[in-house]
């Protein structure tokens, strides 16, 4: 897959895998290659990837315990259905 292949729909269901967020799928170098490009020509994915980490990163920069892990997982769980 060519990164201008790579879909809208597809590159939103990467987000994830993407943040290494809990529950996403592992991403292959080629996926995240792909994706990465993408990003570059596509401002609404750009966004919404920029989006989702800021989300994550202030998750994780809450530490393990200031943030329960239902709270995380319902997280991941928000961003993979906007992502859908
Ligand atoms: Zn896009």
């Amino acid at each position: 897959m060519r990164a201008v292949d790579m879909s809208c729909e597809v590159v939103a269901g990467l987000v994830v895998p993407w943040l290494g967020a809990p529950g996403g799928e592992e991403m292959s170098e080629r996926e995240l290659d792909a994706f990465e490009q993408h990003l570059l020509y596509c401002p609404p994915c750009m966004a919404y990837g920029r989006n989702a980490r800021i989300a994550l990163d202030a998750l994780r920069a809450a530490g393990p315990g200031a943030v329960s892990r239902d709270l995380r997982e319902s997280l991941a769980a928000l961003v993979r259905a906007a992502a859908t």
